[in-house]
């Protein structure tokens, strides 16, 4: 059937293996762009992303949920940086400029990683947990699996079973009503496998500090793999996440 070529040729983006422009083109996250640093950036923050630390200022895009509020007020010391391979491998590397002691923090995370899921290099099963999304992340997976991403071609497949998954994939806050099924869904995880924080709500609780029903994230639940940041993550972002959990992308 002609449509069938002309939709896989057309329609389905390569990547990871060629760049594709939309996913080049996204703005994803948010960089400090200029020397100056002033108290009244962090002010601007909703979520205290921004730190402004000896006259340095830093995002923590594990923070930011890509409210442009820092951009508006500081159009030339902030900017809206494009690119979706955002997830990385420790928490302390989604700050940028980046800490003294990150490289070699995500070095060793990386070989530890690389061992441990030797076996999962060529086809990989999900299962996702929502502990407290807003339901925006969940719009992102689910786009994973229609034509444009199509992440079937890559091996990567969902599974309602965490008996057949290899991958936990976590967005939400992290309530405390699901802390427990959190837990006993990672028990049932057989070894070896990976937790992907997915979203900013999974990695701090962006907007939405602890309270006597949430935690500020998973990583006090769960122990967290792989950090995708974004508010809510793109397909693409969710995908180079997934690609480095199982060592099919180095970075
Ligand atoms: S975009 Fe919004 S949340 Fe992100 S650093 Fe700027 S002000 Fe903070």
């Amino acid at each position: 059937m002609p449509w069938i070529s002309r939709g896989a040729r057309v329609v389905t983006t390569r990547w990871p293996r060629r760049a594709d422009q939309y996913a080049d083109r996204f703005p994803a996250t948010v960089s400090p762009t200029s020397a100056f640093a002033s108290p009244e950036m962090a002010e601007v923050c909703p979520t205290g992303a921004i730190r402004v630390d000896d006259d340095q200022v830093r995002v923590d895009r594990g923070r930011c949920i890509l409210c442009g509020r820092c951009v508006r007020h500081f159009p030339r010391h902030f900017r809206f940086t494009p690119g979706s391979e955002i997830a990385r491998l420790a928490r302390d590397a989604l700050v940028v400029p980046e800490l003294d002691k990150t490289d070699g923090a995500v070095r060793a995370v990386r070989d530890e990683l690389s061992a441990r899921t030797r076996a999962l290099r060529r086809s990989v099963h999900i299962r996702h947990i929502d502990v407290g999304s807003d339901g925006a992340d969940e719009w992102e997976v689910l786009a994973l699996l229609n034509p444009i991403y199509d992440v079937h071609r890559l091996g990567i497949f969902f599974t309602a079973s965490p008996r057949h998954a290899d991958i936990l994939l976590v967005t939400g806050v992290g309530t405390r009503g699901m802390r427990e099924p959190l837990a006993r869904t990672l028990d049932a995880l057989p070894r070896p496998c990976v937790v992907i924080a997915a979203g900013t709500d999974a990695i701090s609780g962006g907007l939405v500090h602890p309270t006597y029903a949430t935690h500020g994230g998973i990583a006090d639940l769960v122990p967290v793999d792989v950090w995708v940041p974004g508010s809510p993550p793109t397909p693409f972002s969710l995908l180079h996440g997934i690609l480095l959990a199982i060592g099919r992308m180095s970075s």
